[in-house]
């Protein structure tokens, strides 16, 4: 981007949560179907049906807004928002206007060379998804000679978060890696499965620049249609470029919504953003205001002690990880738990952390088994990397012993004791050895002798190879050397 310029952003996350049921009536809340399978007289709005929250869904917002630190306000309460798109069957959504679930709170994340920021949230409110239209030409031959709109309502009244940030983001990457930090925190809520590719996670985004240095809001667009992270990263970066080109031309960015091409890779006006008022917002007249109870607030706080941001915390600063490191386990709860479990045991992070991302997760890639489903402990890999650490064994044996503890052989303790796998730490009884490999290779010895010293680590090889993999390595490179240089 331009010096001259400075970006200010700010996102919009939809969010469909994981109920059982839909948010004002009983319809099973499920991804995909048939069409208008999953529908009742509510969720299509016929007249006089009338609407019941549904109580998961208001806990599930309370437990989010909570594990990023907002207000969850005593009183709070529905609105109808009135517009009118064919997959709106009401004519209105059920929404909240001025008196939402939680107010404040941020969304702490980290870049990835490990610097923390922090995007302040404005409100996390809850509200109803709408229909899907599916928008098809003329020439199918199902309604000849016209454009037509196909509409399923499957999806009309499933509960939707809404969490809306200040603008506090300065760049494509910083949206982003926020972005992902709101994403991987409420799947570790277990309140949506946030899939992009399913719409259960969609993101608006919006965009000024203002010239550097200057703490005046410039215009804004928002950015609409945008399918993936990779999207969002490219959505965005390209209409800060276009709002830079605008006023370096001399013209003026209007305030609109903006839908992203994915294929042309360039922002398009969809429409001139609508305002509030526009939305004749009142409060719904056949749902009750709420009351969010203290009992339920400190329920849902209890359950946040292991959230992604703490995890990530605790694994670099504490535990001296890497931030790739630290950001892969924080992302795989399952590894993460597991690897969690070994160090609680071993009392040694980085070995654990190698063992589980290096050998344990080669192995499970190989072998299409998670790591925290294969039969190998995370006792006996404590077990392993203390038998490690206590140089008992070399790193050769722990390899093969993990491989075997990867198929079902058990204690990796009771396999050294049981086949004599300990590391032979004894100088006199690897000399002997030392000495038998270079009465077998004496033209090999000379060759060193006559400055061709790269053989060396055949030599040591060699006397390893006699030990079956027992000796310490780094033993028999010293005695071998000893003996040559004598
Ligand atoms: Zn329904």
């Amino acid at each position: 981007m331009s010096a001259e310029y400075e970006a200010v952003i700010g996102i919009e996350c939809h969010v469909e949560l994981k109920t059982a049921t839909k948010m004002f009536c009983g319809c099973r809340n499920e991804f995909g179907g048939e069409p208008n399978t999953k529908t009742c007289p509510i969720c299509l709005g016929m007249p006089g049906a009338l609407p019941v929250p549904n109580a998961k869904a208001i806990e599930h917002v309370v437990t989010a807004g909570l594990a990023f630190g907002a207000q969850i306000p005593a009183f709070s309460k529905f609105d109808r928002k009135n517009y009118f798109y064919p997959d709106m069957p009401k004519n209105y959504q059920i929404s909240q206007y001025d008196m939402p679930l939680t107010v404040g709170g941020s969304v702490k994340y980290w870049m990835e060379d490990g610097t923390r920021k922090e995007c302040r949230l404005t409100r996390i409110h809850l509200e109803e998804d709408t229909g899907k239209s599916t928008h098809a030409g003329s020439g199918d031959g199902r309604i000849a000679g016209s454009a037509y709109t196909l509409l399923d309502f499957n999806r009309a009244g499933v509960p939707l978060m809404e969490c809306v940030s200040e603008p506090d983001l300065r760049s494509a990457d910083e949206a982003v890696a926020c972005l992902e930090s709101l994403r991987r925190t409420l799947l570790a809520l277990g309140v949506s499965d946030v899939k992009m590719e399913e719409g259960s996670l969609r993101c608006d985004a919006n965009v000024s620049i203002r010239p550097a240095g200057s703490t005046e809001l410039g215009t804004k667009t928002e950015i609409k249609n945008m399918n993936s992270f990779r999207s969002v990263e490219r959505a965005i970066s390209s209409e800060i470029d276009r709002q830079i080109a605008v006023r370096d031309s001399g013209g003026r960015v209007v305030q609109e919504t903006r839908g992203w091409d994915e294929v042309r890779g360039i922002t398009h006006s969809m429409r001139s953003k609508e305002e509030a008022h526009d939305y004749r917002y009142f409060p719904d007249p056949d749902l009750v205001p709420l009351e969010i109870a203290a009992t339920a607030t400190q329920r849902a706080h209890a359950a946040s002690d292991a959230l992604p941001w703490q995890r990530f915390e605790r694994y670099t600063r504490t535990f001296s990880l890497g931030v790739k490191q630290a950001t892969q386990l924080v992302d795989n709860l399952k590894l993460g738990a597991y690897f969690d479990r070994v160090v609680s045991l071993s009392d040694r992070p980085q070995q654990s952390s190698n063992f589980v991302l290096g050998d344990l997760s080669r192995l499970a890639n190989e072998t299409g088994v998670a790591v925290a489903d294969s039969k190998a402990t995370p006792e006996q890999l404590a077990e392993l990397i203390e038998l490690v650490e206590s140089k008992r064994i070399n790193s050769k044996i722990a390899k093969d012993l993990l491989t075997r503890m990867w198929d079902g052989a058990g204690s990796p303790a009771a396999i050294v004791e049981r086949e004599g796998l300990a590391q032979t730490i004894d100088p006199s009884a690897i000399e002997p050895l030392v000495d038998e490999v270079f009465a077998g290779n004496a033209k090999v010895v000379s060759d060193y002798k006559g400055g061709k010293t790269n053989v060396l680590g055949f030599l040591v090889g060699q006397v390893m190879k006699a030990s079956r993999g027992k000796a310490n390595p780094a033993l028999v490179s010293e005695l071998v050397k000893e003996k040559l240089e004598r």
